[in-house]
């Protein structure tokens, strides 16, 4: 098995050694990352309201906004989570780096530092180590609990630029170990920045003006950054405070159906949590799962197999807990394997 394989973080005790790294050039890299993906798209966000103000919205911005929402939200729940982070279904390389290249275009971080960072909340869910738990922080010496509002600033943006770095070596060495996704870390800035300049681009194509490229790059680049962002991080935040929690996890996590479609279905915590190795996370027909519907159309064409299937009746059985009203009954999905192969 390899080092750091999923499986085998998963089994690691809590408090292991070396699950961060140390060293002050390390955290500020860290932190000048973390301020330019909380500051830059909010300011573009705010100019492109100014900008739509004065000009008004065409359907040329709206388009930009949405096919660039969708392709990197793609990128980052099909490609970084399900395909990278927890190994759910396989693929062909070019796939493969088309998915992650969109994901690095969301400016979440690199494909590496994502999955290591992810990985490491899976392990120690909702602890100290926990590197965005809405409910405890451990930044130096001692878990410290925090309150609802401090809890939720925390897992949202504050951990980025506060939190330790996390060791990629030890929890994502099979990322560094493969030859395209080690090349797809490696290009993560110039992947980022191609995400604001292509939205311009096709914006200057399609108006034949500076001003048209403009509004490509506010809206497809940067507010598009924003709303991806904030979808993502409440994914962290908010669905793991609040929400309805059908299965035993031994951790906060919680589903949030309201938030499903522009998280693409990750919103679904608590299903998530207790199959991590699901490629499919919502496990009611009635719980909308963009991303699982992107891997059914992709296994549709033949270009990924060996999908994990959703949990067996019996598994979600043996994991539910007996609260009346909850969401954990109905009708399952179907949890024969949904293999192109
Ligand atoms: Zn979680
Ligand atoms: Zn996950």
């Amino acid at each position: 098995m390899n080092p750091a394989s999923p499986q085998m973080v998963r089994n690691n005790p809590v408090g292991t050694p070396g699950i961060t790294v140390s060293g002050e050039g390390i955290r500020a890299a860290q932190r000048r990352m973390a301020l330019f993906a909380i500051v830059t798209p909010t300011v573009g966000t705010v100019a492109a309201l100014v900008l739509a103000g004065v000009q008004g919205v065409t359907r040329m911005e709206i388009g930009l906004l949405v096919s660039m929402f969708f392709l990197t939200t793609m990128g980052v729940e099909v490609g970084f989570h399900r395909l990278v982070a927890h190994r759910a279904f396989k693929t062909s390389t070019p796939v493969k780096v088309i998915l992650t290249a969109l994901g690095s275009m969301a400016g979440e971080g690199s494909v590496l530092y994502w999955a290591a960072g992810h990985r490491r909340h899976h392990m120690h869910s909702d602890t100290g180590n926990d590197p965005h738990s809405p409910h405890i922080r451990n930044l130096g010496q001692a878990d410290e609990p925090m309150n609802a509002l401090q809890g939720l600033w925390h897992a949202h943006v504050a951990w980025m630029v506060r939190d330790r770095v996390t060791n990629c070596t030890f929890f994502a060495r099979d990322v560094l170990c493969e030859p395209y996704l080690n090349g797809i870390h490696r290009a993560y800035i110039p992947l980022l920045l191609a995400g604001l300049a292509l939205p311009a681009a096709v914006g200057w194509a399609i108006s034949g003006t500076g001003m048209g490229a403009l509004q490509g790059f506010l809206w497809g680049g940067l507010l598009r950054m924003f709303l991806v962002h904030h979808a993502s991080w409440a994914n962290a935040s908010f669905s793991h405070r609040y929400g309805s929690r059908p299965f035993a996890t031994g951790d906060k996590s919680a589903n949030n159906l309201w938030w499903a479609i522009p998280t693409f279905g990750a919103s679904y915590q608590n299903n998530h949590h207790c199959f991590p190795g699901s490629a499919y996370l919502g496990l009611r027909w009635w719980q909308i799962d963009v991303g699982a519907l992107c891997i059914r159309a992709l296994a549709a064409l033949r270009l990924v197999w060996d999908i994990s299937g959703p949990p067996t009746p019996e598994m979600m059985a043996e994991k539910r807990v007996a609260t009346p009203g909850g969401d954990g009954g109905g009708t399952p999905l179907p949890s024969q394997s949904l293999s192109a192969s």
